[in-house]
């Protein structure tokens, strides 16, 4: 590439942020950090009256987390400032007084009641070149008429001039060339009774002053690419602006249709990166991180969703992402959301993840639960015998709850249909037996000790491992039922096996 890339994710804070914002997110990312340019974010702020208090912050904290640093953005700063779009207002005037000058933009001073008469009479009125002579503007009255009405400062909004009988053609680097007919477009507001810009101005104003040479963004602004490229051209010249690429839809897991914040709920899994709460409904809408996801596995299956590196490869760090990534291989299609295969990504992540680590990530899962670790070296050692188990930070919990305090219930009603008067024998002895045991003896020792004893009251330690099982842990799972005994240790394995025999007695 002969300029430095420069690319940008430019985000309206209007809410919690959903996985195909992350996704290009991430898309600009590694493809600044493969070319070694420069990720710019950028907030495009203007339109006040969907402002929502924390969302700027909440999209910080979200590429915080994911460890997307951009190298420039109101917080971090950067030369090309500021990155706040309501803090540009002055800027966009001059530019949308330019298209003025040139004749590629009009002054329409038609009031909201005009707009509503209108559009009542009207059938799917499109303020366009059909209907733009009917209107109240500088193209349909006199020039002494619009003097005066600026003048008076009459308010009003400046309008592109769509042309007529163009076809607006760019390529798009997943898409290759497309084609737009522009005589569906209507004339679209660029600078608002306000002053403030609309998106379509600001977007390429600032594309422009911030150097970007690549835009990414998701396919549902490619209705909006012929008005941005009919201003490049106007404002800038098209060999300055920057290529395209507009990413493909993550759809819902069925297949059709963009995946939605409501097809999470329906299903039972996030669709936001964290946790959002609006201000406003105080409704809050589960993030993945929240949900027990890890952002590397959070990373690695944004990344496949839409794009491989050509090869079966599927589990990717950051770096080797950066590497490997490359455009021109996401596909054309949307991707269809697998909730099971993102678990499947978090599983692998987890198994990677060193043990001391996770347990750092875990302390505030735990405490959530109210579990009290006293120790972080058990903690550990239990994150390395349940590990394989878990999909999630949050099946921690569940999986190595008992390792931590007694089980809440226990399932007797599993043991029960298989119960004779012989098992109650061999456990009562077995606890006896643990009694006389010393210090704290390791797995291989006590299943030595187990199995002989079996053998002693003639039972297959297989009927066994069951009921025992349950009786240390509540329920049909966990780790090795020996290393769970090495664990917590022989006082609290006997008060189980005890208590246990107490409630299965009483049955
Ligand atoms: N502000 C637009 C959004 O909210 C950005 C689209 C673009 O990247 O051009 O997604």
């Amino acid at each position: 590439m002969d300029s430095k890339v420069r690319v940008r994710f430019a985000p309206s804070p209007t809410g919690g942020l959903h996985l195909g914002g992350v996704r290009t997110v991430l898309f600009n990312y590694l493809f600044a950090k493969h070319h070694g340019g420069e990720f710019i974010l950028r907030i495009e702020d203007t339109d006040q009256t969907r402002f929502v208090a924390g969302a700027e912050q909440y999209i910080l904290d979200t590429l915080n987390w994911c460890g997307l640093t951009p190298d420039e953005s109101p917080l971090h700063g950067g030369a090309y400032g500021p990155y706040r779009q309501s803090e540009r207002k002055a800027i966009y005037t001059q530019y949308a007084q330019t298209l003025i000058e040139k004749g590629f933009a009009y002054y329409a001073f038609d009031t909201p009641e005009d707009l509503e008469e209108k559009r009542k009479q009207v059938p799917n009125f499109q303020y366009s070149r059909a209907h733009r002579m009917e209107m109240k503007n500088s193209i349909s009255l006199a020039e002494n008429e619009v003097s005066e009405l600026l003048k008076k400062n009459t308010p009003h909004v400046i309008r592109i001039k769509i042309p007529d009988e163009e076809e607006v053609v760019f390529t798009d680097i997943i898409r290759g060339e497309v084609r737009f007919d522009v005589s569906t477009v209507d004339d679209k507001v660029l600078l608002k009774a306000d002053g403030m810009p609309t998106y379509h101005l600001a977007v390429v104003v600032d594309d422009y002053l911030m150097k970007i040479t690549h835009a990414f963004r998701g396919e549902e602004w490619l209705p909006s690419a012929p008005v941005h490229i009919l201003l490049w051209k106007y404002l800038f010249g098209l060999d300055k602006m920057p290529k395209w690429a507009h990413l493909p839809l993550i759809l819902k897991p069925e297949g059709s249709g963009k995946l939605s914040k409501r097809d999470g709920e329906r299903l039972g899994f996030p669709v936001f990166a964290m946790d959002w709460s609006d201000p406003i409904t105080k409704e809050t809408t589960v993030g993945f991180k929240e949900k027990g996801f890890l952002p590397e596995a959070f990373i690695n299956f944004l990344a496949m969703l839409g794009w491989n590196d050509g090869t079966d490869k599927e589990i990717f760090t950051i770096e080797e992402l950066i590497a490997a990534f490359d455009l021109e291989r996401v596909h054309k299609g949307g991707a269809k959301f697998d909730y099971e295969k993102a678990k499947w990504f978090n599983q692998e992540w987890i198994k990677k993840t060193d043990n001391k680590i996770l347990a750092e990530l875990l302390q505030p899962f735990f405490d959530q639960a109210n579990i009290e670790i006293h120790e972080r070296s058990y903690l550990i050692k239990v994150i390395g015998l349940v590990k394989d188990r878990c999909h999630l930070l949050t099946d921690f919990i569940t999986q190595s709850s008992f390792f931590f305090a007694a089980p809440k219930s226990i399932d007797t009603a599993a043991i029960l249909p298989k119960w004779e008067e012989k098992k109650q024998a061999f456990f009562t002895a077995l606890s006896n037996s643990l009694k006389e045991m010393k210090g704290k003896p390791l797995a291989a020792e006590l299943e030595t000790h187990f199995k002989t004893l079996a053998a002693t009251h003639e039972i297959k330690p297989g009927d066994l491992l069951l009921p025992l099982r349950i009786m240390l842990v509540g329920g049909k799972f966990g780790p090795g039922v020996f290393d769970i005994i090495e664990s917590i240790e022989l006082p609290d394995t006997i008060a189980r096996i005890v208590h246990s025999l107490q409630l299965l007695s009483e049955k």
